[in-house]
């Protein structure tokens, strides 16, 4: 379970998230919507322990993301992270790139690096595409290399960050079908996402994020069908 607890984060002097409540269940896919710069990514990395708080408290399964004692590195294995765009090593294979984490963080053997790459790249589609080189590969191939490579440290809870937004049109349906698998599999996620559609689809619950606060939160059909606040109701006008 992800806790988080009026959490309130600044850089300098601006407040980017004025007191974030909200409470992630395991086996929960929470869709994160809202207009450019109300703290949605910040969420994400304060999550998992990528940028410091200035109050408030994040505890995963318990653990206190922020407190001293906490080991980060044991806490991003069990959470994974894929942004908009991850800089795959070119010089290394699809495979290679996938089994690099296992065998450098967690210091798997090779032989059992490569059998859970291998899963993983088959899982989201890629087991034609082991030995390929990532820069041979479209947008959407390369994110769901990015999604297995998370994968292949066995997370138990997955954070998305528009992972469709820098890609083609064409290319954005079969990332979003390789979240919709994982979601139905009973991965924990929360997804900050503009595919609206996706979000009502796939989530239990959809939280719109308005100038550092969390403006309303809601299942799907509450918050597509029957936004309360008015600044719901003013960002869903103006996606549709
Ligand atoms: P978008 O939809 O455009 O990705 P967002 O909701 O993810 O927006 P954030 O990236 O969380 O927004 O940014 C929230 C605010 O914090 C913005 O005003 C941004 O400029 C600021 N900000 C984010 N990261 C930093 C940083 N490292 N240093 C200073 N300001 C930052
Ligand atoms: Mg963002």
């Amino acid at each position: 379970m992800i806790e988080i607890q009026n959490v309130r984060k600044s850089f300098a002097s601006l407040e980017v998230l004025k007191g974030i409540n909200l409470t992630v269940d395991k086996g929960e896919v929470v869709s994160i919507i809202g207009g450019s710069g109300s703290g949605k990514s910040t969420l994400l990395t304060c999550i998992n322990g990528l940028e410091p708080i200035n109050a408030g408290k994040i505890t995963i399964d318990g653990t206190e993301v922020h407190a001293k004692s906490t080991d980060l590195n044991k806490l991003r294995r069990k959470v994974g992270i894929v942004f908009q765009q991850w800089n795959a090593f070119p010089h290394l294979t699809v495979l290679e790139n996938v089994m690099l984490a296992p065998r450098k963080v967690l210091g798997m053997a090779k032989a059992k690096a490569e059998e859970i790459a291998v899963k993983q790249l088959s899982h989201v589609g890629l087991a034609e595409k082991l030995s390929v080189y990532p820069t041979r590969m479209s947008g959407g191939q390369q994110q769901r290399m990015a999604i297995a490579r998370a994968l292949a440290m066995s997370p138990e809870y997955m954070l998305f960050d528009e992972v469709t937004s820098a890609l083609d049109p064409m290319l954005v349906g079969e990332v979003l079908d390789t979240l919709k698998m994982l979601a139905e599999e009973g991965m924990t996620m929360i997804c900050v996402t503009h595919e609206m559609a996706f979000a009502r689809d796939v989530s239990n619950r959809v939280a719109f994020f308005h100038q550092g606060v969390m403006a309303e939160i809601g299942t799907p059909d509450q918050l597509f069908g029957a936004p309360q606040n008015p600044e719901t109701q003013k960002f869903l006008a103006s996606v549709r």
